[in-house]
């Protein structure tokens, strides 16, 4: 019996966002007193898989089929079911990234599992119960849900659990589930990864630097650019921002559009609708610039600078330039 988590790589190494669905797989492997297997596929390197261990995971099965550089759900779960089934695993964890709530989906009513996504925190494990913890109402409350069924499978919202670190070294193995050409029948032609600001993802950026209908135009959006080049940070938008076709439609962030979950986001002239804050709302620290002090923003703000962004944010320019 074991705990397996599954692990997305980009460019070579492992995301963030499975580092800390590692570091739970882990901790819960401890509680249940059992040892943590890790399921990889495509574009990871192996160096990066072993280092896996520094997250508590003995064992890394790496199935190497380029085929999968590309994500096709239905081949991904024959690659995971197999994995599930040859480890015996009864905990089953994935990031709650697009493709963690799509395949965990698939592979509960496959493996007759218990799913919970958007999971943020540990366990309570007693005897043969297992709740989890879990957001609802785009972030507004939190839900105790208990797995009943025999597999239990989780997706991790991003930025809910520390990385842990301290392991050793994990062995890596090759796996295949030996698919074969029916199981890419629907496959796409070509994955465009959309980047912005030198090249930083904006799904996986460590800084958010995001914009709002009060920056009036997109002649003023370069304001939102040269501070998030200063600090090496991804661009957003709020979603009239990006129906205005003043930026691209994959820069809107929020219910409607991508999640994010940065270590900072820094929101410009943007009022902060629940269905804006739906999207950002796990990020770790948020600051505001809004010229209105009532503005709802505020309220979910760590840090708020009230006054016009027109005047404020070339001076933060200014400073980050200088440091
Ligand atoms: P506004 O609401 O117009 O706010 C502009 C802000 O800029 C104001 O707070 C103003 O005080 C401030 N401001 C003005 N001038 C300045 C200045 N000079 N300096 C500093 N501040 C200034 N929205 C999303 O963002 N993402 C979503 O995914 C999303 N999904 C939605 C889904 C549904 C079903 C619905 C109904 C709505 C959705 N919305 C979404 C829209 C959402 O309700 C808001 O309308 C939207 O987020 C507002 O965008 P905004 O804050 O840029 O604009």
């Amino acid at each position: 019996m074991s705990v397996l988590v599954f692990v997305e790589g980009l460019n070579g190494e492992v995301k963030k966002s499975s580092l800390e669905a590692a570091s739970y797989g882990s901790q819960v492997a401890q509680q249940l007193g059992t040892t943590t297997t890790a399921i990889a596929i495509g574009d990871v390197q192996e160096a990066a898989l072993a280092k896996l261990g520094e997250q508590g995971v003995s064992k890394v099965l790496y199935d190497g089929d380029s085929r999968l550089n590309q994500f096709i759900a239905d081949a991904y779960v024959k690659v995971i079911a197999k994995a599930v089934q040859q480890e015996n695993a009864k905990v089953l964890v994935f990031s709650n990234s697009n493709i963690g709530a799509a395949v965990g989906a698939k592979l509960a009513v496959r493996l007759n599992g218990s799913l919970a996504t958007n999971v943020t925190a540990l366990p309570t494990i007693d005897g043969g119960s297992f709740v989890v913890t879990r957001g609802v109402f785009s972030g507004k409350a939190f839900a105790d849900v208990a797995l009943t069924s025999d597999l239990k499978i989780v997706a991790i919202k991003k930025n809910s659990i520390d990385i842990t670190s301290g392991g050793g070294s994990a062995t890596v193995e090759n796996f295949s589930a030996d698919l074969a050409d029916a199981d890419f029948a629907v496959s796409p032609k070509e994955t465009v990864m959309q980047d912005t600001n030198g090249g930083v993802l904006l799904p996986e950026a460590a800084i958010v630097v995001s914009g709002g209908r009060g920056l009036k135009g997109p002649e003023n959006w370069h304001l939102v650019e040269d501070l998030a080049k200063e600090l090496g940070a991804a661009t957003a938008c709020s979603k009239p921002v990006s129906d205005m076709d003043w930026r691209p439609h994959h820069e809107h962030v929020g219910q409607t559009g991508i999640t994010v979950s940065p270590n900072l986001y820094i929101a410009i002239g943007i009022s902060g609708a629940i269905q804006h804050l739906a999207g950002v709302n796990s990020s770790k620290v948020i600051v505001v610039i809004n010229k209105d002090p009532e503005a709802p923003f505020f309220k979910a703000a760590d840090y708020g600078i009230v006054g016009d962004a027109f005047e404020i944010v070339p001076k933060i320019i200014e400073a980050a330039k200088a440091l």
